[in-house]
């Protein structure tokens, strides 16, 4: 895996951005953000699940004037995404948002990117310059066709028009639903600047094809050391967004989160139900924050060696399993109850490393 790329480092509100910070997991609220009640309420929802940073849609000035009373209910920084509008990104940083996503070509006359600079340097607040492949300006999309090298030159422009003003608070997305397409964009523009790079697929569809879309296409960027925060994008529960997110860099030994499940694909040998088992396990144990491995096998001939590195895990035979701890057999469980014993245990686990 290649060394991860020299960023400079950004703060949202106390949360560090690129450099030698954790690589951080983001999403975005699927509510309407004038509806304070149902985003706070999802966003608690995302904070419990692992998500740091969380973006919601602006559209409107009613939306905007709903973000102090969001950003008060909530603990982990709020970022306002702003299409066009140059006076919604001037009231949200007003609000106290920690961050904007905006693009300064977008907002008109170079007078209005001076206002919202001055408006975020006055707070520090960061912006994210997100180039969409959806929506290339048409004298790049000319120039070099629709790809990797317009979505770089995009990036290139509206970095421009901040350092004009001397803003260099800035974070980059280059996003499209190709995976080779955004690879090829991003490397493109790691040799040219050294801001941090906020990566994910955009669009990458509903929640089997799009986390799939979304490992490959991450975890080729993470693997090149690209990427200082993370979204995976799901049509659905952005709450499955986050969970997708850390398995991701769980995967690539970038950051530990929860419950590793390790579970055998079951074959001729299985007795026990054990999609149904490995799948209520994975539910029952979302709230574990604290990194522990967890195995759900099938057999007891081979599930306690091949999951040897688990902390805690049992292995199915006819009507019953064994609850196993670090490779050492606990106790003989009916099956009936193997769910419920192997959560105590964890939860056990889990309280022990911990005190
Ligand atoms: S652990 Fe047992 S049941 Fe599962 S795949 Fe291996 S041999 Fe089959």
């Amino acid at each position: 895996m290649s060394a991860r790329r020299r960023t400079r480092q950004l703060h949202y509100g106390s949360l560090p951005v690129g450099g030698d910070a954790p690589i951080v997991v983001q999403s975005m609220c699927n509510t309407d953000t004038r509806d304070v009640a149902a985003t706070v309420a999802q966003i608690k929802a995302l904070t419990a699940a692992g998500c740091e940073l969380v973006r919601v849609a602006v559209p409107d000035r009613e939306a905007a004037r709903a973000l102090a009373a969001i950003k008060q209910q909530i603990d982990i920084p709020l970022v306002a995404d702003i299409h066009f509008q140059h006076c919604l990104a001037i009231e949200a940083v007003a609000a106290g948002v920690d961050g904007l996503r905006l693009n300064p070509g977008n907002i008109g006359a170079d007078a209005r990117v001076l206002e919202v600079v001055s408006a975020c340097r006055e707070r520090q607040v960061p912006i994210r310059i997100g180039v969409n492949a959806g929506s290339l300006e048409k004298e790049f999309a000319d120039r070099y066709g629709h790809g990797p090298r317009a979505m770089a030159a995009s990036a290139l422009r509206h970095v421009a028009l901040l350092e004009k003003h001397g803003f260099e608070l800035i974070k980059i997305s280059l996003k499209s639903s190709n995976v080779l397409e955004t690879v090829g964009a991003y490397r493109l523009l790691a040799a040219e600047v050294d801001y941090p790079f906020h990566i994910g697929i955009t669009e990458a569809g509903t929640v089997f094809r799009g986390a799939i879309k979304s490992a490959v296409g991450i975890g080729i960027l993470l693997y090149e050391g690209l990427g200082d925060t993370l979204r995976v994008s799901l049509t659905g529960d952005p709450v499955t967004e986050v969970f997708t997110a850390y398995q991701i860099l769980q995967s690539l030994g970038l950051r530990r989160r929860g419950v590793e499940l390790i579970s055998c694909p079951a074959c001729g040998r299985t007795e026990i139900d054990l999609e149904g088992l490995a799948t209520a396990v994975e539910q029952r144990l979302r709230h574990i924050v604290a990194p522990v491995t967890v195995a759900v096998m099938g057999c007891v001939v081979n599930g306690p060696g091949e999951a040897r590195a688990a902390d805690v895990g049992i292995a199915g035979g006819r009507g019953q399993g064994l609850l196993f701890r670090r490779g050492e057999v606990l106790r003989k469980v009916p099956e009936e109850r193997l769910l419920d014993e192997l959560v105590a245990e964890v939860e056990r686990f889990v309280a022990e490393i911990h005190c």
